[in-house]
């Protein structure tokens, strides 16, 4: 049987850290929705396709067999994870993310995912809980304050912090107002404000949500 925990939030706001420890205290597969986003901007990218030509791009990220595998990122079997980090692929990556036909096919591969490995999966990214997996065993909203998120990304990036802060706004105002599947938590979504609280402090609060909804509906 498959059970999905979707983890969903604007960048920065603790998503891939907490996904990535709640899976291991779980024993479970973990999914970086975003990094299917990513890969298939590099894709158009490579290609050299006009961004703002939504039937080339699609028909460009169509082309191409996207996998993860151990954490890591392939593009037609290459190995893109740090290609997919760059400021040029962050520039990019909201405009490919808004082309509903892009999406499908993203979403597509990403339950065509979990549905192969089976078991728990903690899948993160932004329509997680309201598109991909509604009927997700729990959901979860994380978010931090502007400064805060802004300030773990540049610790990540190593790029200064007022720049990073500028381009997590843009990307976050185009990401909460695209006509398809816009960034919001799901109606039934556990909101967890991560400002002032540490990784493990979060992935506890979330082992505690799960072990609520346990609680509401046993196993039949
Ligand atoms: O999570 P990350 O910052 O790597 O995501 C990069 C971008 O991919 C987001 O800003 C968003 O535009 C897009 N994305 C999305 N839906 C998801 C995951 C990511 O639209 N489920």
């Amino acid at each position: 049987m498959t059970q999905v925990i979707a983890i969903d939030g604007p960048g920065g706001s603790g998503k891939s850290t907490v996904s990535r420890l709640l899976a291991e205290r779980l024993g479970a597969v973990h999914l970086d929705t975003g990094a299917f986003y990513r890969a298939a901007t590099l894709a158009a990218l490579r290609a050299g396709v006009d961004l703002e030509d939504g039937e080339a791009v699609t028909a460009e990220v169509a082309r191409h067999r996207l996998e993860q595998e151990a954490g890591r990122m392939l593009l037609d079997g290459e190995d893109v994870s740090a290609d997919i980090r760059t400021p040029e692929v962050d520039r990019s990556v909201s405009v490919v993310s808004a082309y509903p036909e892009v999406r499908r096919l993203m979403v597509d591969a990403q339950r065509d995912w979990v549905r192969r490995r089976g078991g728990t999966a903690v899948v993160e990214g932004r329509d997680i809980g309201t598109v991909v997996f509604p009927a997700a065993s729990l959901k979860v909203f994380l978010e931090a304050s502007p400064e805060e998120r802004a300030r773990r990304r540049a610790r990540e990036s190593g790029l200064d912090a007022e720049a990073v802060q500028r381009e997590l706004r843009r990307r976050d105002r185009l990401d909460r107002s695209r006509a398809t599947s816009p960034l919001r938590p799901a109606d039934d979504a556990v909101v967890i404000d991560t400002t002032e609280l540490s990784v493990d402090e979060v992935v506890d609060r979330i082992i505690a949500a799960l072990g609520r909804v346990g609680e509401a509906s046993p196993p039949k």
